[in-house]
């Protein structure tokens, strides 16, 4: 069943214009057509009652969680072309609440004051769709900054995944008892040697995504995909 994030108000369900796009015109809904709709954080099984004006009741709430007992934080610095879109996307899918795109110093990619915003709202809309899709709770939030901010962000367990790290496979080094993880992950460049100990010195573990190096991209993903499994499993 297709899911939307919406506002409800006195059981009626509230769609932007684009949604309302998306249910008519792609998901062709009729009159009695059923959706789930998420309203802050809560799953609400609804139905079409009137298309013209389009009116959609909620019928029940659906006591339902797909989220991970953990606030994962993924800081993936900004990789080339469509990447950072695909990380996005992924990491929503693989339940992350946070996603914070980094400038690092190998980081090709500049993002100026000005792109700033209409870049985070692309990506806010790719979270948004992901999250719709693979029917989530939440919608993670996207923010951008730079690897000086990082240690900013609270996490109790705290991860960089480094292609010079051979020793310290990074699943092994992951307690379920812990309720927040921060991630990070180099661009294609990879990290700067001082950036790593930068990250270290404020409690990061550097570790090990295996014998190979990754593309960045991948390394995100198999991380997360690993992360997910691990904190899923009873
Ligand atoms: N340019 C670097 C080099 O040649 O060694 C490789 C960077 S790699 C393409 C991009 C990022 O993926 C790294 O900065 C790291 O965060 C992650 N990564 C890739 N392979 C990894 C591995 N085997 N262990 C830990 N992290 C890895």
């Amino acid at each position: 069943m297709q899911r939307y994030f919406a506002k409800v108000e006195n059981n009626n369900v509230v769609l932007d214009s684009e949604q309302i796009h998306h249910l008519l015109r792609v998901m062709r809904a009729k009159l009695g057509s059923r959706i789930e709709v998420v309203a802050d954080g809560v799953v609400f099984l609804c139905e079409i009652s009137n298309l013209s004006p389009l009116e959609i009741k909620t019928i029940t709430k659906l006591e339902e969680s797909r989220e991970l007992k953990q606030e994962i934080t993924l800081f993936y610095c900004l990789a080339k072309g469509e990447k950072n879109d695909l990380i996005v996307q992924k990491a929503t899918e693989l339940g992350v609440s946070h996603i914070v795109l980094v400038q690092s110093k190998r980081t090709v990619v500049k993002i100026n004051d000005a792109d700033k915003n209409r870049k985070i709202a692309r990506f806010k809309k790719i979270a948004l769709e992901a999250a719709e899709q693979c029917k989530r709770n939440l919608v993670p939030s996207v923010e951008i900054c730079s690897l000086k901010e990082i240690p900013s962000y609270f996490a109790e367990a705290k991860f960089i995944a480094y292609e010079n790290e051979k020793n310290t496979p990074f699943i092994k080094q992951v307690n379920h008892d812990v309720k927040s993880i921060a991630l990070v992950v180099g661009c294609e460049g990879g990290f700067e040697e001082d950036e790593v100990s930068f990250l270290i010195s404020h409690g990061y573990q550097s570790v090990s995504l295996g014998k190979r190096i990754l593309r960045s991209e991948t390394a995100a993903i198999t991380m997360l995909g690993a992360l997910m499994l691990h904190l899923e499993e009873e």
